[in-house]
Parts: C-alpha cells; sequence; structure tokens
C-alpha cells in the first residue's frame, strides 16, 4: 500500500534549478532572467540591474575557473592529439592554433561558468541566498 505524502511536506519550488542554470549560463539574473549578472568581464554585481535580487551572497570561488579549466583541458587535449595525428601539422601550426583556441575558449566559458555557479547557489538557498532581505546585515 502507498500512502500519499501529505501536501505540507512537499514545498513548493520557486526558484527551479534548470531555469536560474539557463539563464546563469546567459550571465543573466538567476530570478528574473532580464537583468545582467556581471558587471564588466567577471565581477557580479551587488544585486539585479532589472529586479534588484541580492548577488551579495554568492561565494563563487575557485569553481569557475575550475569549471573552465577541466573542459577546455578535457576537450582540447584529445582535439590536439587527433589533429596532430591526422594533419601533422608543423609545431609552429599547432602551437597558434590551439594556443589562440585554448584563450579563446577559456574566455568564453569562464563567465558563463561564473553565472552558472552563482545561479545554482542562488536556486538551491546556498550561503546568503536563503535569507530574506531584512536579514541581510
Ligand atoms: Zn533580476
Amino acid at each position: 500500500m502507498s500512502h500519499p505524502i501529505p501536501s505540507s511536506s512537499i514545498q513548493d519550488d520557486d526558484r527551479p534549478m534548470k531555469r536560474a542554470v539557463l539563464r546563469g549560463l546567459l550571465c543573466r539574473c538567476p530570478n528574473c532572467g532580464k537583468g545582467k549578472l556581471l558587471q564588466g568581464y567577471l565581477t557580479v554585481r551587488d544585486s539585479c540591474s532589472a529586479c534588484g535580487e541580492d548577488f551579495t551572497a554568492q561565494r563563487a570561488d575557485d569553481g569557475p575557473a575550475y569549471l573552465t579549466i577541466l573542459l577546455v583541458g578535457h576537450l582540447m587535449a584529445p582535439l590536439m592529439l587527433a589533429a596532430f595525428v591526422a594533419y601533422r601539422p608543423s609545431a609552429m601550426t599547432l602551437m597558434l592554433v590551439f594556443g589562440i583556441g585554448c584563450v579563446a575558449l577559456t574566455l568564453a566559458l569562464l563567465p558563463r561558468f561564473k553565472g552558472l555557479i552563482v545561479a545554482i547557489q542562488w536556486s538551491r538557498r546556498m550561503h546568503g541566498f536563503g535569507h530574506g532581505e531584512a536579514d541581510v546585515a
């Protein structure tokens, strides 16, 4: 016999993870999706420019850099080997193509991963994101 879960124990998720993650990857506010999350290249704003959501509780720390290194390394290293085996380019060509490729991919991914991590923290109410505005001293 299955027992229905009392409705009082089911909490409505007002911060769905998937929506927040998609907005974070676009460097948008995880709450409204309209305002910008970052100012400049990588600095997280104190609050959303559209809805005013407070971002000061974020603790992205080294997470975005870690994820970027993980992805760029695991993507570019096998690609470099495959390109070398298939085309035998000169060392200078290989260095130029993959040097520029790695830098470009890193610069493109870093702010997106920062948005992703801040969005996950916001969605799961980690650190100070769980408190209301009144609790933020
Ligand atoms: Zn917003």
